[in-house]
């Protein structure tokens, strides 16, 4: 190998260095947690901006906090192909969720700017704010914001410390008051790299996969209200246990999921009350997701599981109050992205493009109300993520880096095919 290029920083290594430096930008001393307009989230998007400065791109912050930054094609004014992904991390996360597409949008620009190479088309790349919804009870703020879907009354929500999302935004430098007037002008497509979070790939051994459609999702909230007493005293007979009751709602939610292929219910949260080994339980909440890559599926699901979960109810003599927290649709990633990623896919990997389907939601989907949107998967290691444990290897990163810069290279904004 020639010496110059054996010593150069190579761009997948170059962007799996930034995300080791990018994983320190930490709300946590111990664990990588960056919320939505933390301090941590204000560090990693200065040096998200400083990284753009190197290569001369002049990132901004947008009223919602998004980074983003343009690289003007041949013409100036011309449209743009949008890439990125999301900085925000759930608790406790992994480096590569989210980050790694943002980066990855910058190398597509940096491997642009290194020949002063020049588009019909020109380059937007966003590093989203909020897609895991984890600080404040709404998810994808960001990207709602950048489709115009951004709903005011979010500003009101509340964090756990009581601070709503309008003083955080202050605190963050935003204006608040600009998140509603921020839709994307003259975006032609978005695309998202992101790691899959599933074993599909790796169970193939590919590096790389196009996908084909997101799973809508609904969240509930579900109170279990019955009576606390003394374990010792009350008899089984008279019993309101709301954790029984609760216990027998969650197989409920399994077992309804179970009967259906690419339905999903999961219950990941559970909190007790009072929570001792002397007290019948109280009152239980518990939080409920249900996804499936089909609109009408889950809507039946959801209805069953919520009229299943009032017998029980009834039968327990419990009272339950059941709150939907979060409603998003399924998404089909829009053709002429999913073909033109799927012939990017296939030029850099000289063979077929596996299409998936994505389980977790993503900012695609939002974005794919603004404009044609898709995603292309990074296999990671036993498909784990939102886990210190998510892991990818720059191999793969090199693939995908690959496949986006030939997609951008041959992306047309105005496809001459109709239909
Ligand atoms: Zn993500």
């Amino acid at each position: 190998m020639i010496e110059a290029l054996a010593s150069a920083e190579s761009p997948a290594r170059r962007v799996m260095r930034r995300l080791d430096e990018f994983a320190r930008f930490s709300d946590e001393e111990r664990a990588l947690t960056r919320l939505y307009l933390s301090n941590a989230h204000r560090d990693a998007a200065k040096q998200f901006i400083a990284w753009c400065a190197e290569s001369g791109l002049n990132a901004k912050i947008d009223a919602s906090g998004n980074v983003w930054a343009r690289y003007e094609g041949a013409k100036p004014g011309a449209p743009a192909l949008m890439l990125g992904s999301h900085i925000d991390t759930v608790r406790n996360a992994g480096r590569y969720d989210g980050n790694l597409g943002a980066l990855a949008a910058l190398a597509v620009v940096e491997a642009l700017t290194a020949t002063r190479e020049r588009l019909d088309h020109a380059v937007e790349i966003v590093a989203f704010g909020d897609e895991e919804g984890v600080r404040f009870p709404t998810t994808l703020t960001g990207s709602r914001a950048l489709a115009g879907l951004f709903v005011r009354a979010a500003l009101d929500q509340k964090d756990a410390d009581g601070v709503t999302m309008r003083d955080a935004l202050v605190a963050f430098g935003c204006d608040p008051e600009g998140v509603g007037a921020l839709r994307g002008r003259n975006i032609a497509s978005f695309v998202e790299l992101h790691i899959e979070q599933g074993p599909v790939l790796e169970s193939e051994n590919l590096a790389v996969g196009v996908v084909t459609a997101i799973n809508g999702a609904t969240r509930l909230h579900a109170r279990v209200i019955g009576l606390a007493g003394h374990s010792g005293a009350v008899p089984m007979g008279l019993r309101r246990d709301a954790l029984a009751a609760a216990a027998e709602m969650m197989l409920l939610i399994e077992a309804r999921a179970r009967i259906e292929d690419d339905l999903v219910g999961t219950v990941g949260r559970v909190d007790v009350e009072p929570g001792a080994v002397n007290v019948i339980p109280g009152e239980v909440r518990f939080t409920v997701d249900i996804r499936a890559p089909r609109d009408e599926q889950r809507r039946r699901a959801v209805s069953d599981i919520s009229k299943r979960l009032s017998a029980i109810a009834a039968t327990r003599r419990v009272e339950l109050v059941l709150t939907q927290t979060h409603d998003a649709g399924a998404y089909t990633c829009h053709p002429s992205v999913i073909s033109a990623l799927q012939a990017s896919v296939e030029r850099v990997s000289k063979a077929p493009a596996r299409l998936l389907p994505s389980g977790a939601g993503h900012d695609t989907m939002v974005m794919g109300q603004l404009c044609p949107a898709g995603m292309l998967f990074v296999r990671c290691k036993g498909g784990i993520s939102h886990n210190p444990e998510e892991s990818v290897t720059i191999e793969d990163v090199e693939v995908g880096l690959a496949t986006l810069i030939d997609f951008t290279r041959h992306f047309q904004a105005n496809p001459k095919r109709s239909g």
